[in-house]
């Protein structure tokens, strides 16, 4: 999971200025955790035992307000007695990494891929672009080659996985849905050559940066099970006491989630 928070992280002072290249500083004065963050933090301390997503949901963002919402998800952060709203924005996919570093079988990672969506993004896409996420990291974990990733995705979920990243830099535009994120960001995981580089690829593509960066950068710690040791330093001093704590206590209950520190 802090595989995706650096993403996050430093895919935050891209999102509205793009740069369509690979050579770019990782971590700058103004770079900071987002939505996509507080989220994933959300989605980790349901998983140590705190309570159901809705109430943890709007726990955290009310806390941590004007992280970059979407308008919908801010309306729905206020509401008592919240109920889902049809969303397949990317918002599922960027918050569910601690799900697939969490459990032993791909069926448990899936259901609670659903459950974690569900209270908000009930979308049948909602639920993939969560779902399909979870499952890249459980596969990885695993063992699984990309080929075999790519193979299992592209079947049971039906995403186009065959544009070269070269392509997709050409047409990409800011799109916060997940059937307009997930087949960038996995193409960007298919292309990274280790944690730092598919970082890097996902900026390089423009558009939703944070998210991007973030659904790929969950997905490359699993995969690679490294990440160098400066760039954890380093995002980990941008996030709250709270989020670090979080962070340590769920690396500590699912040891899969502990990356080595190269
Ligand atoms: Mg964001």
């Amino acid at each position: 999971m802090i595989g995706a928070v650096i993403g996050d992280i430093v895919g935050s002072v891209f999102e509205f200025d793009n740069q369509r290249s690979v050579d770019f500083p990782l971590f700058s004065s103004s770079s900071t955790f987002t939505d996509d963050s507080v989220l994933t933090f959300a989605t980790a301390a349901v998983l140590l035992g705190k309570r159901d997503y809705a109430a943890a949901y709007q726990d955290f963002a009310r806390r941590y307000p004007d992280r970059g919402y979407g308008g919908n998800f801010y309306r729905w952060i206020y509401t008592d007695d919240p109920k889902p709203y049809n969303s397949f924005g990317n918002g599922s996919a960027m918050r569910v990494s601690p799900v697939g570093f969490a459990f032993e079988s791909l069926e448990e990672t899936l259901a609670e891929a659903r459950r974690s969506a569900e209270v908000t993004h009930n979308h049948p896409e909602g639920i993939k672009g969560a779902q399909a996420t979870a499952q890249v990291i459980f596969m990885s974990r695993k063992g699984a080659t990309k080929a075999e990733i790519k193979q299992e995705i592209t079947r049971r979920y039906g995403y186009d996985l065959s544009r070269p990243l070269d392509l997709i830099r050409q047409v990409n535009r800011f799109d916060a849905t997940c059937p307009g994120s997930l087949p960038e960001a996995l193409s960007v995981f298919l292309e990274g050559e280790d944690y730092e580089h598919t970082i890097r690829l996902a900026v390089s593509i423009g558009g939703d940066t944070d998210t991007i960066a973030c659904i790929a950068g969950g997905m490359a710690q699993a995969f690679y099970g490294s990440i160098p040791a400066g760039i954890v330093r380093d995002a980990r001093a941008r996030i709250s006491a709270e989020f670090v704590d979080i962070l340590d206590r769920f690396q500590t209950q699912f040891p899969a989630a502990s990356p080595l520190l190269t």
